[in-house]
């Protein structure tokens, strides 16, 4: 099958898409068919922190338990699967990419990189890591974009993207990101809002 969007890292940018994309399946025909994956090797800095300062979370949560959390919201998405992988190699062909993990290939219409500021070292063509200066710590990147777009139908979201290492920025990158991807699908502005019935 040709996944709609693969998203690359399940981290606060990563599921901040996920979640965007895939609650638009049942709110429009534009979206009603679409498919979601999003593969992730485990590395999310969530792993490492502690919150109290996300708008709306609970304070003091464990990042662990902040990312069971998300798993668990993006289980009501049937639309959206989430894959424990690493991904080596996205390569442009005519139409789709196909991204190669260590254990499968899976075809995709649109990749989003969600990858964090540590390191990049997924083969990729067309795509410049640089150092990332928005950042108060040495060492760390960032994928060159314009407005999360590094060439057609590849997006980078998060602190892959240059946003501010705050998770609320990181997620609202990766909700960004999904709506600039419904603009696309759908011809015109649109975002998911969910109302009281
Ligand atoms: C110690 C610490 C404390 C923090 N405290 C706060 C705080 O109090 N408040 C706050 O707002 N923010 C805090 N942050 C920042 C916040 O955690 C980050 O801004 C946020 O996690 C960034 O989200 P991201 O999705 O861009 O990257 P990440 O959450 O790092 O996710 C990137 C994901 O991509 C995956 N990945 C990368 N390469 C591949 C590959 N090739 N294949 C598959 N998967 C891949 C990684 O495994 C990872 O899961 C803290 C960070 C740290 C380190």
């Amino acid at each position: 099958m040709v996944y709609d969007v693969v998203i690359v890292g399940a981290g606060a940018a990563g599921f901040g898409c996920a979640l965007t994309l895939a609650s638009a399946n049942d709110k429009f025909d534009w979206a009603k068919d679409k498919t979601y994956l999003m593969l992730d090797n485990d590395g999310s800095d969530l792993k490492v922190g502690k919150y109290c300062n996300v708008a709306g979370v609970e304070p003091g949560i464990n990042g662990v338990d902040l990312l069971v959390n998300m798993k668990k919201q993006l289980e009501n998405y049937p639309a959206c699967q989430l894959k424990s992988d690493t991904v080596t190699k996205i390569e442009k062909n005519a139409e789709n990419f196909t991204v190669t993990t260590q254990n499968e290939t899976f075809e995709a219409k649109i990749v989003v990189l969600a990858t964090g500021l540590h390191k990049f070292e997924i083969d990729c063509e067309g795509l410049e890591v640089k150092d990332n200066n928005f950042v108060p710590k040495p060492n760390l990147i960032y994928l060159d974009n314009n407005n999360n777009i590094i060439s057609e139908n590849l997006y980078v979201a998060g602190l892959a993207s240059g946003v501010p290492t705050m998770f609320s920025c990181a997620s609202g990158d990766g909700a960004k990101v999904a709506c600039n991807i419904f603009e696309k699908w759908s011809g015109k502005i649109a975002v998911v809002h969910d109302v009281k019935s």
